[in-house]
């Protein structure tokens, strides 16, 4: 099985209540935030586009 972090703090999120979904701007890349970064709204950014998001 393929590890997954959090994009925002790097945190593995195997376990935890996480979000994955596409990169709203080039729908490649997988954006993956564990709970405590999407509640604090964190920033992301695209590894791909650079896009930025919260
Ligand atoms: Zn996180
Ligand atoms: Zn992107």
């Amino acid at each position: 099985m393929e590890a997954l972090h959090c994009i925002s703090c790097g945190k593995g999120v195997i376990g935890e209540n996480f979000v994955r979904f596409k990169c709203p701007r080039c729908q490649k890349e997988d954006i993956i935030r564990c709970s405590v970064c999407r509640k604090n709204s964190k920033i992301y950014v695209c590894k791909k586009c650079g896009f930025e998001g919260p």
